[in-house]
């Protein structure tokens, strides 16, 4: 039996950071992974191939609605969906190559197979070669075993997936050709990305959500201005509805009493991923779940088991890759013996729809629920420059400081490129730094960055831009 000092099982960017890192630190690592490509959901089927859909779909709208607009005359725009897909796929083929040339270069011995516990400290990794008609079965064994098994959609249990009309994010990523009316089951950041990506290629979307708004975890003004924008941009959004079932190409959801209907070839059920651990056979190694089914974890991502350790979407927190590879990193360095650090706190999320929506820390809602005395600095793009010169000029960023201190205690943005816009705020939270600081940081002219120093300077009610 081959032994290793880590084995790491799933090869998503938690689990392929991990084992990079650890090779970096000299540690002999094995990595087992399922798929017959490396990058887990997030190269493969998720964060990759959605934003490869993202960027081409918004090219096509460009194009067909905004180009004459910039003095470009476009004789006739039309879709060719096949190439579309086919250069998404080039994307991901890129990418999960790169994966797998690193991790050769770096020595991983990389198992393809799907891995279970035969005890606290041996797995065994099942895989078929091709026309083969039986498994063939290893056994490998390790000091540490890190559990990177990721996170699957959730499905309705009165609204199974069938992958042809009832499908999850797979399936909506590949389309084979663009629905008539496409029903999106949840206002979250998957649902409205690929919402908006089939919205734009000329699908009828409608957008039903549980909650009374969607991407419910951001600030209301922040979601009554995406919302309008959204609108505006042709999606249909119904909040505080039930879905009820699917039959006969009609969705039925329910908002009080009152019984809603909606006509769709496809319906995208969106309502989030549940942590993955099926086949794994933790039973047989002792580890626990939490109440959530989530592989429960100490503030070091260790188990209740010593040497197996779990992290990235299996475990509680966001579930986003970001998150996954800094989980990734801190293990492998605490495995090493080295002092591994994740500030929980401070982990961006980011919506990448046009515009985006990002976010990090506390929003102001959640600051004043928990009776915190807050500054809030705001800033529109309609009065930043380069928003303007770049057909960018709808939505805002918003700073929340503590009253007392200064000290950045979150931030919110909705706007082109918000995702980027946000890292800076991150990193000037990471150092603990104030509003003052922020604003009176050099930022280039001109660029969006600059409504970022606005924002900061309009918590202390004196933004140069506006009044
Ligand atoms: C459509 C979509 C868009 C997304 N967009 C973003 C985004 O823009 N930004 C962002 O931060 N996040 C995004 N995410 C979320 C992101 O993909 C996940 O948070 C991230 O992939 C989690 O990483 P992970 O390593 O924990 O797990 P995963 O990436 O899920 O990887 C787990 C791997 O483990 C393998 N595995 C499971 N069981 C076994 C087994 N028994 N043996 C061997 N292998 C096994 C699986 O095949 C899988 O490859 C998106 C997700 C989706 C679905």
């Amino acid at each position: 039996m081959d032994s290793f000092d880590l084995i790491v099982i799933g090869a998503g960017p938690g689990g392929y950071v991990c084992a990079f890192r650890a090779a970096q630190l000299g540690l002999k690592v094995a990595l087992v992974e399922k798929r017959a490509t490396l990058g887990g959901t997030c190269l493969n089927v998720g964060c990759i191939p959605s934003k490869a859909l993202l960027h081409s779909s918004e090219q096509f709208v460009f194009a067909k609605s905004h180009a004459a607009a910039h003095g470009i005359k476009l004789a006739s725009v039309e879709l060719d969906l096949a190439t579309l897909l086919k250069k998404k796929d080039d994307v991901v083929t890129k990418l999960v190559g790169g994966v797998a040339a690193l991790a050769k270069a770096r020595k991983i011995t990389v198992i393809t197979g799907a891995a279970s516990f035969v005890s606290a400290s041996v797995i065994e990794v099942a895989s078929r070669p091709p026309g083969a008609t039986s498994d063939t079965v290893i056994k490998l064994t390790a000091k540490n075993i890190v559990i990177a098994t990721g996170s699957a959609p959730v499905e309705l249990p009165f609204m199974k997936f069938d992958g042809e009309t009832i499908v999850s994010s797979d399936h909506a990523i590949d389309f084979p050709s663009v629905p008539r009316r496409l029903v999106v089951v949840g206002g979250g950041a998957i649902g409205l990305e690929l919402g908006s990506v089939w919205a734009r290629l000329g699908a009828e979307v409608t957008v039903v959500e549980f909650l009374p708004k969607i991407i419910a975890t951001y600030d209301d003004d922040i979601v009554r201005a995406f919302t309008r924008i959204l609108q505006k941009q042709g999606l249909k959004i119904e909040v505080g509805a039930k879905v009820t079932g699917y039959a006969n190409g009609v969705l039925t959801a329910e908002r009080g009493a009152e019984k809603l209907s909606f006509s769709a070839d496809k319906v995208l059920v969106a309502v989030g991923r549940r942590p993955f651990t099926d086949a794994l056979n933790l039973a047989a190694a002792g580890v626990e779940l939490d109440e959530k089914k989530r592989v429960k974890v100490d503030g070091h991502l260790k188990t209740n088991v010593p040497g197996i350790w779990a992290l990235g979407d299996v475990v509680a927190g966001p579930m986003l890759a970001h998150k996954a590879e800094e989980d990734g990193v801190a293990v492998a360095e605490w495995i090493a013996q080295k002092a591994g650090h994740v500030n929980w706190d401070l982990i961006p999320a980011v919506v990448y729809t046009d515009p985006e929506v990002a976010s990090v820390g506390l929003g102001e809602d959640a600051a004043k629920a928990a009776g915190l005395a807050v500054n809030i600095g705001k800033f529109n793009f309609a009065a930043n420059g380069r928003a303007l010169a770049n057909d960018a000029a709808d939505g805002f960023v918003k700073i929340i400081a503590d009253a007392k201190t200064d000290k950045i205690l979150g931030a919110q943005i909705v706007g082109r490129g918000a995702g980027d816009l946000i890292s800076e705020i991150v990193t000037h939270m990471e150092y603990g730094g104030s509003a003052e600081d922020l604003a009176r940081t050099v930022h280039a002219h001109p660029t969006m960055s600059e409504a970022v120093k606005e924002a900061a300077l309009a918590v202390a009610k004196r933004a140069l831009h506006a009044i």
